[in-house]
């Protein structure tokens, strides 16, 4: 089996309430290695491309504005299987939802704001880990 590299954001939200750390602890004491990190505020070209995906949906304006809003900390992580198993700790797109016991079902809820703040990002494929990984780690 061979060592899968994926892209993981800690989202503004995750960042101003001061779950970087939490959120990193997760992923570290599953057992995944942190090979490269960084804080940055993304411009609206990056997000746009990462984010390309969802252009032209109700939610692609206000996620760019979101995104955009203040710090993300970009995680480049690395483990078998690491695409699949930090989706799974981070829990289902809508924090509400998401079950007791992932990132987002833990420590995240709906603000009753335009976008779903759901603190983290995570590839979901090998290829978007790969384009991700080069958008956020050029
Ligand atoms: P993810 O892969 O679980 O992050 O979810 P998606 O790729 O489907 O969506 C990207 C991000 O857009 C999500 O993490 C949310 O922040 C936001 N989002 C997705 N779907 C919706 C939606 O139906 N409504 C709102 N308000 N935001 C959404
Ligand atoms: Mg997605």
């Amino acid at each position: 089996m061979s060592t899968e590299e994926t892209l993981i954001l800690v989202k503004p939200d995750g960042v101003a309430r001061g779950l970087t750390g939490e959120i990193l602890r997760r992923i570290e004491a599953k057992g995944y290695r942190i090979a490269d990190l960084r804080m940055l505020t993304a411009s609206r070209e990056l997000l746009a491309e990462h984010y390309e995906e969802h252009e032209g949906k109700p939610f692609f304006e206000p996620l760019i504005e979101f995104m955009s809003s203040g710090p993300v900390v970009a995680v480049r992580a690395e483990g078998n299987r690491v695409i699949e198993g930090f989706r799974a700790l981070a829990g289902t797109t809508d924090p509400t939802a998401a079950a007791p016991g992932t990132i987002r079902g833990d420590l995240g809820r709906d603000w009753g704001v335009a976008v779903q703040q759901n603190l983290v990002h995570g590839s979901d494929s090998t290829l978007s880990a790969e384009r991700e990984l080069g958008l956020w780690f050029a």
